[in-house]
């Protein structure tokens, strides 16, 4: 059955709960599709294990346990939570349509917080159930401080601006710091390039993939295979940190709103308005810089504001 509402808020990370937390205090009554087989609700902080940069929480605190927080806050304040995945939009005309796989709504304005998926590749050790999220993982910033990384050789795969960015990151706490690179010639921007072939702890491995990560209760080894020699070498490793990229969760948004060509969602700088009237982008899926739970959140408060003054404005909001 079609329900009508001021607001639908897609997507349920820090971004997407913010927003409807905002949302919620200034009555829009907001309906948020938290997603289900798309990924576990809460985003990425899901499969993070102790967040120690979000401000507020000196002893840090775990993914998981952080987001519930967010989703109780914004149910205490009035948002309807459904456990369903958006399928598909329809911003022809307003008020817009919102399909989920069990719910169907009609929407005066409409707030996107998917986020965005790391890459990970599929290589023996770096699956769930294996690695991951024990010495494997794809944020640097999020989990190299963590003890097991430290004064130790770690991997960073990729050569891109997050690799090297990654990488120097990590030198803080590392003993060594390898970027293990496919090609031989980095992607990353000039600056960051001459960061890291300059930076007395990175070392960069050319034409070389790692094949399998090994272990114990953590990371202990890599197997790397160079492509120029043919030849496969076990070395000593306390981490793997992949920088292979993100892919934002915009598939069902394509022929909508508009995309970059890498598929993030173009918003008017400073704000998170889209081209389409009333719809709004917060959070990883329109942001490739910073990726942060707090930028995420941060855009998502100026998301539900920017909304609740244009619905006010038209009388929308009442
Ligand atoms: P990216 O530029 O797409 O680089 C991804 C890297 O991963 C490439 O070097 C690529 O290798 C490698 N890669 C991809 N798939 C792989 C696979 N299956 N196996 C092995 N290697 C693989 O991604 P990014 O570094 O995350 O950057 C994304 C965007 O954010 C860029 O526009 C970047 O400039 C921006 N960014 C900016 C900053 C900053 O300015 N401080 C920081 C981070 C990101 P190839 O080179 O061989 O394709």
């Amino acid at each position: 059955m079609k329900q009508k509402t001021k607001l639908v808020i897609i997507g349920s990370g820090p971004a997407g709960y913010t927003a409807a937390i905002y949302a919620a205090r200034a009555n829009l009554a907001p309906v948020l599709y938290e997603g289900f087989y798309s990924g576990p609700s809460g985003g990425q902080l899901m499969t993070t294990t102790d967040v120690e940069n979000f401000p507020g929480f000196p002893e840090g605190v775990a993914g998981p346990d952080l987001m519930d927080r967010c989703r109780n806050q914004a149910l205490r304040f009035g948002t309807t939570i459904l456990t369903d995945d958006v399928v598909s939009v329809d911003f022809s005309e307003a008020p817009y349509k919102i399909i989920g796989k069990n719910n169907e709504h009609i929407a005066d304005s409409v707030i996107i917080a998917t986020g965005a998926t790391a890459k990970r590749l599929v290589i023996p050790g770096a699956n769930d159930g294996e690695f991951w999220q024990k010495g494997v993982t794809a944020c640097a910033v999020c989990d190299g401080a963590m003890p097991i990384f430290r004064n130790k050789d770690l991997y960073v795969i990729g050569g891109g601006d997050s690799a090297v960015e990654e990488a120097t990151f990590l030198t803080k706490y590392a003993h060594k710091v390898y970027i293990v690179h496919r090609r031989d010639k980095l992607r990353a921007s000039k600056i960051m390039q001459d960061r890291a072939l300059n930076h007395p702890k990175i070392e960069i491995l050319w034409n070389s993939e790692i094949v399998a990560i090994e272990g114990d209760n953590v990371v202990r080894s890599v197997s790397v295979l160079n492509h120029i020699t043919g030849e496969t070498t076990l070395r000593e490793a306390g981490g793997v940190f992949f920088a292979i990229g993100h892919t934002p969760n915009t598939a069902f948004l394509k022929g909508q709103i508009k995309l970059h060509d890498t598929g993030y969602i173009d918003v008017v700088p400073g704000s998170c308005k889209t081209n389409v009237d009333l719809v709004y982008a917060c959070g990883d899926a329109q942001d490739h810089v910073y990726r942060q739970a707090i930028t995420a959140a941060g855009t998502g408060c100026m998301a539900a504001m920017e909304v609740e003054r244009e619905l006010s404005a038209r009388g929308l909001a009442e």
